[in-house]
């Protein structure tokens, strides 16, 4: 074999697109919680405040998955054989060479982006909802209820749901459900029903309408009206699309492919990039390269990158929190903006949630993810525009913030001449995203960057939580 030496290895014969065989999609989920160093903190029950047990979590979510939630101790878990099935429908996922975009930038780096794009609900977000299905089904329940915000999740859920034979119930925040009517419509062909939200089919939504009538909503007040529906509905659930571990777990299966892919060429990344919502995609783009890390084999550098209109990491505080705005959810120890920030309207990018998967908060409070950037709306759209140009695909606005600092990364490389090995996750296709195209393409977007006074006030309504759990 030539060039087979990692060192000496030519770059110069990798395709664009790199496809593993279809036996190569995982067979177990990685779960990174076993190889943490320092684990997240328990979620807490805010009645006792006490660690939510699993038996205060089960009438919440389906069993299956509250015991996925509360594993430290398995470092893999097997993906069940119904679950791979629909996986080989739309996976392996392609791992894509930048050639086009490294020419662009005149740049030495190599740079690799994991295209979840490619299905029918155009995110990664199908890899755990079709998980998530199938627990669902498997316990017997009738159905499920979930929020969406940009729409992803729903239409992800929708989708698994009908593989499934599961009814599905959508809270929709209300800005989005009227910018966004053709991801309803999606929803819907798939046989979900979706509620604006606030709605006056809950008390939380009730209530909130009472305080502020004109509210477009938010994800947080989106999550309190899914849960009382699940909670109040026999036979139904109550799922979520990102933030808890679970998610991360099943979004393995996007790192552990692109890990795959990369070794076919010898590759391994010096950077990996992704944007941060709730966590997800990142948490599951970087796993197998976390192990790495957390094992001391390999040093890869982490990035999450935010938008500076919600920005969790960048200016949050790393505390005990509700996930959702009526204050109803279990309390997570994560970097949150406080459960009442709801980031302004004009915020056309994606990436919403005012808090942060657990995982990745403890890990960057620890220090394993490096880095975490926030970036300003038009800056990320100027990234997606010379993407699309350039390798011929229209990312999701979520996407483009991976973009921007992959670009920003790429041409410090191209200034000190280093030929580093670049990857980030293009998690979804901007086609449901034309509004914040257009208003990007005739100069209306503006970025609405929250002063310290605004996220003060947020921050101000975090829950007490005694001391010995802080
Ligand atoms: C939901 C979503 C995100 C952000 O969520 P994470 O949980 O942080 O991954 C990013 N990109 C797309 C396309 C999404 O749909």
């Amino acid at each position: 074999m030539a060039n087979s030496n990692s060192t000496g290895k030519s770059k110069s014969n990798i395709p664009y697109k790199i496809y593993l065989p279809e036996e190569e999609i995982p067979k177990a989920w990685y779960n990174v919680r076993a190889d943490m160093k320092t684990d997240h903190r328990p979620i807490l029950n805010p009645a006792t405040m006490k660690p939510a047990a699993a038996e205060e979590l089960t009438p919440v979510f389906c069993e299956k998955l509250v015991g996925q939630e509360l594993n430290d101790k398995d470092r893999y878990i097997e993906i069940p054989d119904a679950v791979r099935e629909i996986y080989k429908m739309y996976r392996p996922s392609p791992l894509m060479r930048a050639y086009r975009l490294e020419k662009a930038l005149g740049t030495p780096a190599r740079i690799y982006y994991k295209f979840e794009g490619g299905n029918t609900s155009g995110s990664h977000k199908l890899n755990s909802a079709v998980a998530q299905a199938y627990y669902a089904k498997e316990q017997g329940l009738k159905g499920v209820v979930t929020e969406t915000g940009a729409g992803q999740w729903g239409t992800a859920l929708a989708m698994a749901c009908a593989y499934f034979g599961l009814d599905c119930k959508v809270f929709m925040v209300k800005v989005s459900a009227e910018q966004k009517p053709f991801r309803r419509a999606v929803m819907e062909t798939f046989g979900a029903s979706v509620t604006p939200s606030p709605s006056d089919t809950t008390q939380v939504g009730r209530k909130i309408l009472a305080g502020t009538p004109d509210t477009g909503g938010s994800l947080g007040c989106a999550i309190s009206e899914a849960v009382e529906t699940a909670v109040t509905s026999e036979g139904y659930r109550y799922v979520l699309g990102s933030v808890l571990n679970q998610v991360l777990l099943h979004q393995s299966v996007v790192g552990l492919e692109a890990a795959a892919a990369l070794a076919l060429y010898d590759e391994y990344p010096d950077l990996v990039i992704g944007c941060a919502g709730g966590g997800s995609n990142l948490g599951g783009l970087m796993a197998p390269f976390m192990a790495d890390k957390l094992a001391g084999r390999r040093a890869p550098h982490f990035i999450a990158v935010e938008p500076a209109s919600c920005p969790s990491l960048t200016r949050g505080k790393f505390a005990y929190d509700f996930c959702d705005t009526g204050m109803i959810t279990p309390l997570a120890k994560m970097y949150t903006l406080g459960a009442t920030f709801i980031p302004s309207a004009n915020h056309a990018g994606g990436l919403r949630f005012h808090g942060m998967s657990p995982i990745l908060s403890q890990l960057y409070h620890d220090g394993y993810l490096d880095e975490a950037r926030a970036v300003a709306q038009n800056t990320v759209f100027d990234a997606a525009t010379f993407f699309a140009k350039t390798e011929g695909t229209l990312p999701a606005p979520e996407s483009s913030h991976a973009i921007r600092a992959a670009i920003d990364e790429a041409v410090k490389c191209r200034e000190s001449g280093e030929a580093k090995t670049i990857l980030f996750g293009l998690t979804g296709t901007g086609y449901f995203d034309l509004r914040a195209y257009m208003s990007y393409n005739d100069g209306s977007m503006n970025d609405t960057i929250p002063s310290d006074a605004d996220l003060a006030q947020g921050l101000s309504q975090l829950p007490a939580v005694p001391e010995g759990l802080l």
